[in-house]
């Protein structure tokens, strides 16, 4: 059984054959997805989205980095508002991205840290968006570091040594599609890391594994994730769904 730690199966990008895409992820093994959340316009989506496969999907809420904006006090109360009627299993994805937007990095900053203090009153772990931000990303979960500090970096793809500052920090490295490009860089060093700090993850419908490089991802791309990470350690594929799968149950506690 492989678990996808992270996609967007509610996007717009699946409208047209949801059904049909989650057949193929079925059919891939992959039986637990875990959504994260990105702004208030997508909240609605991924409640129909839990509506329908009740028994595989798993709802994080939060706000993500590129959503900070002017109004982001407004998104931050109806991210809490969520938190206040109901249960989620993360709180995500939520971080800094200074790739699309420098100008907001202040705000991102107040963002990112409200939304941990969240996560870590109500004993969630965080689902870590980075692009471009390590150092503004450590800089605020050092301010933030103690024991009920945990999570996912999700799409993680630094360094090995950004990978080992991003594990002291109670974080696992959701590995996905990059972990197969040709220039991807993590494959380096990967087997360097203990598998246990390892979940696997697609963010589809963005970053398709090769050979679909480039084109709409999904769910069931996951198999070919966790063939490229078997080839990386040198273990079977079963082994890797296996730990992959007992590390995500470990952080979503489900
Ligand atoms: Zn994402």
């Amino acid at each position: 059984m492989l678990t996808d730690t992270h996609t967007h199966l509610y996007s717009e990008a699946f409208s047209e054959d949801r059904k049909e895409m989650m057949e193929r992820a079925f059919e891939a093994g992959v039986k637990r997805f875990f959504i994260p959340a990105i702004d208030s316009e997508y909240t609605n989506a991924m409640y129909a989205l839990e509506q329908e496969f009740p028994e595989q999907v798993f709802l994080m809420m939060g706000l993500h980095p590129t959503s900070v904006k002017e109004n982001y006090e407004e998104e931050l109360a109806h991210v809490e508002k969520q938190f206040e009627d109901r249960n989620f299993f993360a709180v995500g994805e939520i971080g800094i991205d200074l790739y699309w937007d420098t100008s907001t990095l202040e705000i991102q900053k107040i963002a990112f840290k409200r939304q941990i203090q969240l996560a870590k009153k109500m004993n969630l772990p965080i689902v870590i968006h980075c692009r471009e931000a390590f150092d503004e990303i450590f800089e605020v979960l050092e301010g933030e570091k103690d024991e009920s500090l945990f999570g996912i970096f999700h799409c993680f793809t630094g360094t090995f040594e950004e990978a080992q500052r991003a594990i002291n920090f109670g974080m696992k490295l959701g590995i996905g599609g990059v972990v197969t490009f040709k220039n991807g860089k993590i494959d380096q060093f990967l087997n360097q890391i203990d598998l246990k700090h390892i979940v696997l993850e697609t963010d589809a419908p963005y970053l398709a594994p090769a050979p679909y490089r480039g084109k709409r991802n999904e769910s069931s791309y996951l198999a070919l994730v966790c063939k490229k990470v078997a080839e990386i350690y040198g273990i079977s594929e079963e082994e890797v769904a296996r730990v992959t799968t007992e590390n995500s149950k470990e952080i979503f506690d489900i």
